[in-house]
């Protein structure tokens, strides 16, 4: 593999969609498959044992993604994050996240991750050059996590993942809960408490209306708002400036100085505004909106013989069309029921 197309050599900075907004992030979904089926990603009503998931020759290799990436990177992507379905489930994902590392103008690689495999891996990831991870983990309630996961995995699994990452130097940690009124809004409280003093963070996801297999109501969204009254009733919380531009979530200190949680409130206070991010799926679409209808087909240019100069040229006018901004649309009630939205699993968080 070569590394030799140095990003900033061609590199129009500041590459701006329609909104004025430079491409930053690129989230990587290696994998469509899960080992979970969480019934607000995943229901296990579609996602059964005979649903056709990617087979390995319709997923991108780990060559097409570096060259996908590689070309983002000129265009002015720094950060990646690798997700799924879940993708510690790729065979190798070690050698991918060694590629990754190794391109020019990356600065950081991620992954985010049910936590199940995590243990197992995560002295691989770091020696690969993995520098942080994100564990989704919805409740330490056993009941309440089985609920969530769709019967799979377990509470002790994810924290046992969360420990040996911390050890193999995967950090900041950050845990992401989605929030679900009367599901799990109710075990918010003991998430803070148990991550107080560890240095993980904890992130409160609302729950969002991703696809269109989930069911998605309203009332089930419990408002960042809300649920920060409620943990600041037991810990005073102090906003914290973001740690960059375009940061998804709103960050408080606990007061005592014990650490910090965030608030990701895609659905009552949007962040399109400062929205950085493209996604790739795991069979090559690349999508500049997590909420998108449609995206932009890769894989059998890739495989067709495109040269660079023509797939730059096609993912920079991607980007300099680019105008989404769902979730502000959704606030003002003109999201696009009736489409059909890229599903969450597909396309990763
Ligand atoms: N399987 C991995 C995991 O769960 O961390 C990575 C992929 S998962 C799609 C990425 C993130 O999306 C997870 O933190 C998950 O909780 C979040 N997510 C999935 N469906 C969601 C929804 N409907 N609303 C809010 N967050 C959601
Ligand atoms: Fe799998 Fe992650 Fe979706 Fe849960 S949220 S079903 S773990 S991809
Ligand atoms: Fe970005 Fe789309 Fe989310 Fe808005 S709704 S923040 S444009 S991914």
């Amino acid at each position: 593999m070569t590394h030799s197309d140095a990003p900033t050599a061609s590199a129009p900075a500041g590459l701006r969609d329609r909104r004025g907004r430079l491409l930053r992030d690129l989230r990587i979904s290696v994998m469509d498959r899960c080992n979970f089926r969480c019934p607000y990603c995943m229901p296990r009503e579609t996602f059964h044992e005979s649903y056709r998931f990617l087979g390995s020759h319709e997923r991108l290799s780990f060559d097409e993604i570096v060259r996908v990436t590689r070309l983002l990177v000129r265009l002015g992507v720094r950060k990646l994050r690798l997700t799924g379905g879940e993708p510690l489930l790729r065979p190798n994902l070690t050698d991918l996240i060694g590629d990754l590392s190794a391109i020019d103008g990356v600065e950081d690689v991620a992954l985010t991750t049910n936590g199940t495999l995590l243990a197992k891996y995560a002295v691989e990831l770091r020696a690969a050059g993995l520098q942080r991870v994100t564990v989704s983990l919805d409740s330490l309630d056993p009941q309440v996590f089985m609920r969530m996961s769709g019967g799979f995995g377990g509470v002790e699994e994810a924290l046992e993942g969360i420990e040996q990452a911390r050890r193999a130097g995967l950090g900041p940690i950050k845990v992401n809960a989605v929030v679900q009124r009367g599901v799990n809004d109710h075990t918010v409280f003991e998430l803070v408490e148990r991550f107080r003093g560890t240095g993980v963070i904890v992130r409160f996801i609302e729950y969002m209306d991703v696809g269109n297999r989930n069911h998605w109501q309203r009332d089930a969204v419990v408002p960042s708002r809300e649920l920060l009254q409620r943990i600041a009733s037991r810990w005073p919380l102090e906003p914290l400036q973001p740690s960059y531009h375009g940061e998804v979530a709103d960050r408080y200190a606990l007061g005592d100085g014990s650490g910090e949680v965030g608030f990701i409130s895609s659905v009552t206070q949007p962040f399109c505004g400062d929205c950085t991010r493209a996604r790739l799926s795991s069979d090559g679409v690349l999508y500049t909106c997590l909420f998108a209808t449609r995206g932009t087909p890769l894989r059998d240019r890739l495989r067709g013989g495109a040269c660079d100069d023509d797939l730059l040229d096609a993912l920079r006018a991607l980007w300099r069309d680019r105008s989404d901004n769902y979730s502000e649309q959704r606030r003002g009630s003109l999201a696009g029921d009736g489409e059909r939205k890229v599903e969450m699993f597909y396309i990763g968080g």
